[in-house]
């Protein structure tokens, strides 16, 4: 069988990897515009905070290695077109030669782009985005030079907060070097991450940012840039600027099947089925380009994470050689993390704030339980023990479980993970307070915050 995937970054790859790892028989043809595959952006922000020794680490992959494992690939060859009665792709490549290609199974990988924001002189060279190897290397350039005094941020959604943290740490970490610089983040809202997180675990994180020399600028719209770049203006003010990145989320690069494939109204990523295939038979989507299918709220939504990326790639990867007879999705919860500054907050499902919104259209009423506790026996003290606070979201009436952030200076990641399996099959906060969790003072309370937690609400606290 010949499969095409276009993109060759995380879903691709990992479709790529998983026909080529399982089944034997098949060519795998990958198109990739840019001239490098698998940037880890998460990794662009480890090298800010000094956190990877080198930069190599910010790529798994390479286009000599995805050649070894046997693709073949077009490098710097944009897909300009595709002929879905013909079964064909087009790629133009960068000396504007063109291939041709047909397929049997065509992987759409294309993932997204950086949000544009459309203010008068936001063209300037010193205005960024943060979402290539090409963005990531243009920012670095600007980071590690003394000679930049001070950098905007505009966006305050994951990306935006997770860079500032970056930066100030990078600030920290060579206080002699960047003493004067200064950070500022601005945002439209009164506070951050307005769709990831409730207020209670944005405050602390905004309180940390501050803390950490984080200048905010909360309620404030971008206007304009001005002086090529050097004047940021937004409705309350004007700033001297050397540098701005502009992370105001990402748009799906679904432009190329725009009318020919069905695409999610809103954010226009296409539209998949659990095997990942689109209103096309012969045509898989994953990844930033596809639409995931959200267990709490039972509709199809964008998510734009690297873990789905991935594992939509080996669903569709599976199910492109083997007539779907393979893998199904079962869906997703949106499950993220943010650290700053080692206090973690890890979130699934839907928050609270998102919760009311979703189920008062349907007269569903939503209740929510936190709890704050120590992870470990109390007379466990110091380094070895924390508090955490958890948030569960509910519906009031059956209790069934909607949504779930836990914060903690102590890495509490593996309890998220269960809570997201919890949404996943459906559970009740009635179910969930008896889950059989092991005790063991070194790591456990006997009775731990999540069935504390679950508890409390099932109780109707
Ligand atoms: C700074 C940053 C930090 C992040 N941190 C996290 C994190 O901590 N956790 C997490 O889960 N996610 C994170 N993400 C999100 C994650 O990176 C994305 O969800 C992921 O990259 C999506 O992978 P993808 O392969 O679907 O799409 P992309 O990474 O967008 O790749 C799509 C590829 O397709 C190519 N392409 C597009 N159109 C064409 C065409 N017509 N022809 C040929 N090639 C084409 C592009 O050049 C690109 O290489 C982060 C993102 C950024 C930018």
């Amino acid at each position: 069988m010949e499969i095409v995937i276009v993109g060759a970054n995380h879903a691709g790859i990992s479709a790529a990897m998983t026909i080529l790892g399982h089944y034997t028989g098949h060519n795998v043809t990958m198109f990739e515009m840019d001239d490098n595959v698998s940037f880890v952006g998460a990794d662009a922000l480890l090298r800010l905070a000094g956190k990877i020794d080198s930069e190599s680490s910010m790529w798994y992959s390479s286009p000599e290695k995805l050649q070894s494992k046997g693709v073949k690939l077009h490098m710097q060859t944009e897909v300009t077109a595709v002929d879905l009665k013909a079964k064909t792709v087009t790629g133009t490549a960068k000396s504007c030669e063109s291939v041709v290609k047909h397929y049997d199974k065509l992987i759409l990988a294309t993932g997204s782009s950086a949000r544009k924001l459309g203010v008068t002189g936001a063209d300037a060279e010193n205005v960024l985005t943060l979402k290539t190897a090409h963005d990531a290397k243009k920012l670095f350039k600007y980071a590690d030079s003394p000679a930049t005094r001070a950098i905007a941020i505009v966006g305050t959604g994951h990306i935006g907060v997770e860079l500032a943290i970056a930066l100030s740490i990078q600030k920290q970490k060579s206080a002699d070097k960047f003493e004067n610089r200064k950070i500022m983040l601005f945002g439209r809202s009164a506070r951050s991450l307005k769709e990831h997180v409730d207020d209670i675990f944005a405050t602390k994180i905004d309180d940390l940012l501050t803390e950490n020399g984080v200048e905010l600028h909360y309620g404030e719209n971008l206007v304009a840039f001005q002086d090529d770049g050097k004047t940021l203006v937004t409705d309350s003010g004007k700033y001297a600027v050397d540098v701005t990145v502009i992370s105001a989320g990402f748009v799906a690069n679904s432009e190329l099947l725009a009318g020919e494939i069905q695409r999610l109204e809103g954010s226009n990523v296409y539209i998949v089925n659990s095997a990942q295939q689109t209103s096309n038979a012969d045509v898989y989507a994953v990844g930033d380009v596809a639409s995931s299918y959200m267990n709490v709220t039972g509709e199809n939504a964008s998510i734009q994470l690297g873990s789905y990326a991935t594992r939509s790639g080996i669903i569709a990867g599976h199910n492109a050689v083997t007539d779907n007879k393979y893998a199904k999705s079962i869906g997703t919860q949106g499950s993220s993390s943010i650290n700053a500054y080692g206090f973690i907050v890890s979130t699934t499902g839907l928050t609270f704030g998102a919760a009311q919104a979703t189920f008062s259209k349907r007269n569903i009423e939503v209740s929510k339980t936190d709890f704050t506790a120590l992870v470990k026996p109390k007379y466990l003290v110091g380094d070895e023990n924390a508090e955490v606070t958890v948030r569960l979201v509910f519906e009031t009436e059956s209790k069934r479980l909607l949504g779930a952030c836990i914060a903690s200076t102590y890495d509490i990641s593996s309890a998220l993970h269960m809570l997201s399996l919890a949404i996943n099959q459906n559970m009740t906060l009635y179910d969930l307070r008896y889950v059989d969790m092991f005790f063991s003072p070194w790591q456990n309370q006997v009775y731990n915050f999540v069935l504390r937690a679950a508890a409390r609400g099932a109780e109707g606290k």
